[in-house]
C-alpha cells in the first residue's frame, strides 16, 4: 500500500500534527484524505517523489561547463561516458 504525505494547507490554522504534516498508509483505492484526523482542517496531499525532469538538462550543461564528466549506467555494472 502506497504510503501518502499530507501537510496542512493553512498552517496558520492547523494543528502541531498536521502542521509538520503526517503520514499514511493507504489502499491504493482510498481517495486522498482531506482533512486532518485531529483537528479537521483542511489538509493537502503532498508529492513526495524528489523533483527531477525539468531543469535537468540545464543542471547538465552547468556540470559541463564546470568539467564535470556524466557516467551513465548501462547496465552490467558498466558505465558509459556521456561526455
Ligand atoms: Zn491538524
Amino acid at each position: 500500500m502506497p504510503i501518502r504525505e499530507y501537510s496542512a494547507v493553512d498552517p496558520k490554522k492547523s494543528c502541531p500534527h498536521c502542521k509538520a504534516g503526517f503520514e499514511r498508509v493507504e489502499p491504493m483505492e482510498c481517495p486522498p484524505f482531506p482533512v486532518c484526523p485531529e483537528c479537521s482542517n483542511p489538509v493537502e496531499r503532498q508529492i513526495s517523489a524528489p523533483s527531477v525532469g525539468g531543469s535537468q538538462s540545464g543542471f547538465d550543461d552547468r556540470a559541463k561547463s564546470a568539467g564535470f564528466q556524466k557516467l551513465e549506467k548501462t547496465g552490467q555494472g558498466e558505465y558509459e561516458k556521456k561526455y
